[in-house]
């Protein structure tokens, strides 16, 4: 179907046209035509973004008597952004129509001005609800021919507490007036709300219900809770062209990220309620004008903003209830774009995630957070392709470049390209260059892979962080007993023939050697080298859980465990190697 098959006019259709639209969206194919046959009430499921504004407006600006400058439609929604957002598009959807008035009524502004306009007649009013009931109040609307009642995002409006005022609004609006609700959840308040003020209304599904926008890919990365920031920051930096909401759960935690952003070089501003009107403002122009390119911001602060073609949202921390979710990932993948959403958890949130998984019917994606080469590596191709892509600049630049080249001339031009990659990411390779991996390790695991100690292993020891599903075993032999690295693992290799486990940091000592193994598989190290009863230099191998003398796991007993002094904690052995040294030193 298309806007030229419908009953519009062709002032509206011209309107629609000059904004590009051609084909309409699913939402507006299933809406339109039955709004503009049918005078019944109307229940329609839709997600944000999915062009509802043009299902409900068209066919409001289609019926409206342009001769009469009372109020015959009025649109509520819950904030004054998407408020502002849904008065400026029925004006272009009507800019061939010069008699079209709509005013945009609001909290958070003066009232005067908005008085002023209603008393100079207009025909569709678009408010929030607070506003409204101050506008009946002082009896300054009148609504004695409203035709057409639309509350969008009606969710929203009920979960920011406006149940009440959403009451008094619709108790003094005709009762033969049309109701139309749109809302992206359907929970049992909005039903109830549609039960009590609708009249048998035709319901209307697009999509499935409660699901999130169809092209949105769900994402969840799993970190320790105090990595949270640093695994925001590497999700940002493998995707330089991100272009995204972060949201956050409280605004003191909105601040802080954005203020740290900040100060790390990013291009981020918060959104929050204890910004002023006008900062919020200002932040949300520069957003919508891709001035900043991550908004960090409150659920409630973000509500209604309206802009199209966000490559990410990021959960910095999840939401407790389905609808914010769904509200948060349906402002990416606008428009029939993919967007991703993804969420930052830590293992003990994985039953959130479930939650969520369960009422949207989609598998979240487990993804891995970027590790400090992955990142590196996005950046420089990145890079590559943005010098091939570039356009030369000419004129001043060209005066000058012969003596610019023969500063240079000495260099190869390999050398050159380092050294220009060198200065564009400095930031990102010196904060990279020994960078731990954040990822939390399910404490499952399913299959286990035979490993040497390998680069990874180095960068764990670089970074001075052991990985978070890791455990810290100790051997009762050391250097003094000829063991290296490469004995140990085969030590492994040669108690348990049959599988193969992960060997992440190892440190030798004298008469000790530390290694870390997947805390799943170190009761079953232990339980191989006791029963395999290996000789290493004349000693007997025994192997305990590091840092455990004293509740050391029952397997590892037996006539010839390691005594309690064959494991002295890692920090005894220290201070006693220092007071060695000490004395030998006096
Ligand atoms: P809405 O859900 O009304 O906020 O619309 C989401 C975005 O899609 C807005 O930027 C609209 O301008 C755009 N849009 C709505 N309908 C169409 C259409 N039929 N063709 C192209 N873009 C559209």
């Amino acid at each position: 179907m298309k806007f030229t098959d419908m009953e519009l006019s062709s002032e509206l259709l011209e309107g629609i046209s000059a904004l590009g639209f051609e084909i309409p969206t699913p939402v507006q194919g299933e809406v339109m035509p039955f709004l503009l046959g049918s005078r019944r009430d109307m229940v329609a499921l839709a997600q944000t973004g999915t062009g509802k504004t043009a299902a409900f407006g068209l066919p409001i600006l289609q019926r409206l008597r342009l001769d009469d400058a009372t109020p015959q439609a009025l649109i509520l929604c819950p904030t004054r952004e998407l408020c502002m957002q849904i008065a400026r598009d029925l004006r272009n959807f009507s800019s061939c129509l010069p008699k079209v008035k709509v005013l945009a009524v609001y909290g958070g502004a003066d009232i005067r001005p908005q008085l002023a306009s209603l008393s100079h007649g207009v025909q569709i009013v678009v408010a929030t609800p607070g506003r409204m009931v101050d506008l009946l109040r002082r009896k300054k609307a009148d609504f004695s021919r409203i035709e057409r009642v639309v509350l969008d995002e009606a969710d929203e409006m009920l979960n920011m507490g406006f149940e009440e005022d959403l009451e008094t609004i619709l108790s003094n609006v005709p009762d033969e007036a049309q109701t139309l609700l749109f809302s992206a959840t359907m929970p049992r308040e909005v039903a109830k709300i549609a039960h009590k003020y609708m009249d048998k209304p035709e319901e209307i599904t697009v999509g499935t219900r409660n699901a999130g926008a169809e092209n949105v890919v769900h994402e969840v990365v799993v970190v320790h809770a105090k990595d949270r920031y640093r695994a925001l920051r590497r999700i940002v930096d493998v995707s330089p062209d991100m272009y995204g909401i972060v949201f956050c759960r409280t605004r003191s935690e909105t601040q802080q990220v954005a203020d740290k952003l900040g100060k790390e070089g990013y291009n981020a501003e918060p959104l929050h309620g204890d910004l002023s009107q006008q900062q919020r403002d200002r932040v949300m122009k520069a957003f919508r004008e891709r001035q900043v390119q991550i908004l960090v911001a409150t659920d409630v602060a973000a509500r209604g903003l309206d802009v199209n073609d966000l490559t990410h949202v990021i959960n910095y921390n999840l939401p407790d209830d389905l609808n914010s979710y769904t509200h948060r990932s349906g402002r990416t993948g606008r428009a029939g774009k993919e967007g991703i959403s993804i969420s930052i958890i830590h293992m003990r949130e994985h039953y959130k995630v479930q939650r969520i998984e369960k009422a949207l019917g989609k598998k979240f994606r487990e993804r891995r957070v970027p590790t400090g080469d992955e990142i590196i590596r996005v950046r420089l191709m990145n890079l590559a392709e943005k010098v091939r892509d570039c356009k030369v600049v000419t004129g001043p630049v060209d005066n000058h470049i012969d003596e610019f080249c023969s500063i240079l001339e000495d260099l190869s031009v390999e050398e050159v390209i380092k050294r220009f990659i060198s200065i564009q990411l400095h930031h990102a390779i010196n904060y990279y260059r020994s960078a731990p991996d954040l990822n939390e390790e399910p404490e499952r695991h399913e299959s286990r892979g035979s490993r040497k100690p390998g680069r990874d292993d180095r960068e764990r020891h670089d970074g001075g962080k052991r990985m978070p599903s890791m455990v810290e075993l100790v051997m009762n032999v050391g250097r003094t007993n000829g063991l290296t690295p490469k004995k140990l693992i085969s030590l492994l290799n040669v108690a348990d023939r049959d599988s193969s486990v992960d060997v992440g940091r190892i440190n030798i000592v004298n008469m000790q050697a530390y290694f870390e193994v997947p805390r799943a598989d170190a009761q079953g190290v232990i339980d191989s080298i006791t029963r395999s009863h290996l000789d290493m230099g004349g000693r007997k191998v025994g192997v305990a859980i590091a840092g455990n003398t004293r509740g050391r796991p029952a397997q590892s007993r037996g006539p010839n465990r390691p005594g309690p002094s064959s494991f002295p904690r890692k920090r005894q052995i220290e201070k006693r190697n220092k007071k060695q040294k000490r004395r030998s030193g006096s």
